[in-house]
């Protein structure tokens, strides 16, 4: 099926309409109209080849909603007209010990991501959201509950998963002091979901004007990362913190303000390394992790989750024309909190 698109051609031309091909929907498949796509800071990264491993043409997008138009004859999960989302993934092995605990995103054999990753059915690579239409296997494609708003619903496929899991793999909750480094489209979802699992919360940002923002989604503190002495004040007093940063930074700064045995876990995604001082880590047996989106069946959990308490994100609505402009800004940390894309802008395949 002739699908119309936004691509990149090259990791330094901006996006731009691109006809790419669906397959019809097989006997598992679900197609899905897509109605809105959240612009992740991954998009950027790979588009642009930030992370060296990328694909053209690339069209990119995994915050993906919309509604069901079609579904093969053995599908069992959903019906014409029912809500959809798609996320990061859109298939793995489904036979290695990851993918029968269900954490698909650790798939031995590599999990097939929405865009950027081989795709067994066309021989070609998976091609993402920015597009109007997508066909997936039902058994990665997740329901969403009508009371949310759609747009607002969208992020939640993957800066809700990615912040949602590890705080609960870390069981934060009430009585605990949450850090959660980077107001972005991870971070602000971050505070929302700490908030709402009852933790104390505490926003670190480089970017003053959003102090007052990050109150109003939950924060119980707000400190200014660029101010040392403003630190110092939380050294040794937090039982997690989420970094959601997207670009270089002094990891131990945060590292330092751990309690004992308290654990940084890392979610953002720094084209180059970053540094790690031992010492921050031997000192107080403080841990340092990584976390990777979640399984399909947490994330929709947390979809039920977000539904049951109405949990959103805060987002800026842009027509697709205005994208290449959205990723300028969120290199500059100028979003709030998340850019989503209204796919009704983008015309249908010529
Ligand atoms: P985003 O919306 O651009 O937010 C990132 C935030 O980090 C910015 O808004 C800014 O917040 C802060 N920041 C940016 N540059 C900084 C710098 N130089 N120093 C300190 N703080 C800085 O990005 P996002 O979509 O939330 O994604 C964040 C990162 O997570 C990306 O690297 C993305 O690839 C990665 N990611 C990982 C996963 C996973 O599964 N692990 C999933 C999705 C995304 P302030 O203005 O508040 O400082
Ligand atoms: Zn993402
Ligand atoms: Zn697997």
């Amino acid at each position: 099926m002739k699908t119309n698109s936004y691509a990149v051609q090259n990791a330094n031309t901006p996006l731009a309409p691109f006809n790419i091909q669906r397959r019809a929907p097989g006997a598992h498949d679900v197609e899905i109209k897509i109605e809105f796509c959240g612009v992740c800071h991954t998009d950027v990264h790979i588009a642009r080849n930030e992370w060296h491993g990328t694909t053209y043409p690339c069209v990119p997008g995994h915050e993906i909603v919309g509604r069901v138009v079609r579904v093969g004859a053995q599908v069992k999960k959903f019906k014409e007209g029912d809500l959809a989302g798609v996320g990061c993934l859109v298939d793995s092995c489904r036979t290695c010990a990851n993918c029968k605990d269900d954490l698909e995103q650790f798939c031995e054999a590599s999990p097939t991501f929405t865009y950027n990753a081989p795709d067994k059915h066309s021989g070609g690579m998976t091609y993402g959201g920015y597009s109007e239409r997508v066909v997936v296997d039902e058994a990665f494609v997740l329901h969403i509950m009508k009371n949310l708003n759609l747009a607002a619903a969208a992020p939640l496929l993957c800066a809700g998963i990615t912040t949602y899991s590890p705080l609960r793999h870390y069981k934060v909750g009430k009585g605990q002091k949450v850090g959660v480094v980077g107001l972005g489209g991870l971070g602000h979802m971050g505070v929302k979901l700490a908030k709402a699992f009852g933790a104390h919360v505490v926003v670190f940002t480089t970017s003053p004007n959003k102090v007052k923002d990050a109150l109003r989604l939950g924060a119980d503190e707000v400190v200014n990362s660029k101010i040392e002495a403003e630190m110092k004040k939380h050294l040794n007093s937090f039982h997690f913190i989420l970094d959601t940063v997207a670009a270089q930074h002094d990891i131990n700064a945060y590292l330092l303000l751990l309690k004992r045995d308290g654990t940084l876990t890392q979610v953002g995604v720094p084209a180059e390394p970053l540094a790690v001082n031992v010492g921050s880590l031997i000192f107080g047996r403080r841990n340092f992790s990584g976390s990777l989106i979640g399984g399909i069946k947490e994330t929709q959990e947390m979809l039920d989750f977000c539904g049951q308490h109405n949990i959103t994100s805060d987002i800026e609505l842009i027509p697709i024309q205005k994208i290449n402009e959205a990723y300028e800004r969120l290199v500059k940390s100028d979003v709030k909190y998340r850019f989503v894309i209204d796919m009704a802008t983008l015309p249908a395949a010529v």
